[in-house]
């Protein structure tokens, strides 16, 4: 069976005034199954928000295939296009600024039920109604603005916006990176359990895997544009292979102080370099603590070392 989304060799490419190319999201695969939640993480500017964005296709890719139900996303024309977007929604960082104020949170969440004219006058209010209860809000706040909610509220509205005509995959690009850490889990919570209830499957975005740890089934680590590391959670956690991901792993912190105290962190020398200007070889080889000669002499492949364990490094073979 094939995978939903199927990603091979994309690239995003941006032509700067400068004449200088950014080369944002640079040549990456990965597979994302039905009902998986896929995390994608990485360091601002890594290129995660750009990867999710071409997904969608709010950017048009540079070059490579987004394969979604086995489509070419990106030669989609039509009807078949118009059916993509019902498919596929996205839920944004920043609930703030992603909701119209001057607009109600009725009809907010009706957007995508307007726009695709599938439901009108008291289906399409009892929708809306609907989609308020599965997300833990209630009826009477479809007349009220945005500005009435808190941020946990908020993401709350628009992961409703995201449901309204019942896509089957969501890009969800840090929806809690903006939230107070004491709302964070209950928006994780939700999204898993509107993943039981629909069959939903998931892109997640996040900064830090500490974000992602509790959702993702599998994870894909992201490194100036690259993808360096993909395999399940659960593998990612034990036996991270990849020096970056294992930096990332080391700076969360372990609630047991015995442990914590004990436990070496690896602490990355340097800034990450400018994805203008990106190193030759391996992209992390400027603040890789395991660097050898050859690392900057040729850029190591994303290999599958282990069954479902793909890791670009030279360290692995
Ligand atoms: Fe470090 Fe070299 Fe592996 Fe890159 S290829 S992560 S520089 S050991
Ligand atoms: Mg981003």
């Amino acid at each position: 069976r094939q995978p939903l989304l199927e990603v091979r060799n994309l690239q995003k490419h941006f032509q700067l005034g400068s004449g200088k190319t950014l080369k944002a999201v640079d040549n990456i695969s990965f597979a994302i199954e039905r009902g998986e939640t896929f995390g994608l993480v990485g360091e601002s500017g890594c290129g995660k928000s750009t990867t999710g964005r071409t997904i969608i296709r709010l950017y048009e890719s540079t070059s490579g295939e987004v394969l979604f139900d086995g489509e070419d996303v990106h030669k989609l024309r039509g009807k078949k296009l118009l059916d993509f977007r019902r498919n596929m929604q996205m839920v944004f960082q920043d609930p703030y600024a992603s909701l119209n104020p001057r607009m109600t949170v009725g009809n907010i969440i009706a957007e995508g039920i307007d726009i695709h004219g599938t439901l009108s006058g008291s289906k399409r209010k009892e929708r809306v109604f609907q989609l308020l209860r599965d997300v833990g809000l209630n009826e009477e706040h479809a007349s009220r603005f945005p500005h009435e909610f808190s941020g946990g509220q908020r993401q709350r509205i628009g992961i409703a916006r995201a449901l309204a005509i019942e896509p089957k995959f969501i890009i969800a690009d840090e929806p809690i990176s903006a939230l107070d850490v004491s709302v964070q889990a209950q928006v994780v919570n939700l999204f898993k359990k509107l993943q039981k209830e629909r069959g939903l499957t998931y892109l997640f975005i996040a900064h830090d895997l500490a974000m992602v740890k509790h959702i993702s089934d599998r994870i894909g680590v992201m490194y100036l544009g690259k993808l360096v590391e993909v395999t399940t959670s659960d593998a990612l956690y034990a036996k991270p292979l990849h020096p970056y991901t294992q930096s990332l792993l080391s700076a969360i912190p372990i609630p047991d102080p015995e442990v914590e105290r004990n436990r070496e962190r690896i602490i990355l020398e340097g800034e990450i370099p400018s994805p203008l200007n990106p190193p030759s070889g391996c992209p992390f080889r400027t603040r890789c603590p395991m660097a050898m000669p050859e690392c900057a002499a040729a850029m190591p492949e994303f290999k599958e070392v282990e069954p479902g364990h793909f890791v670009a490094c030279h360290l692995h073979k």
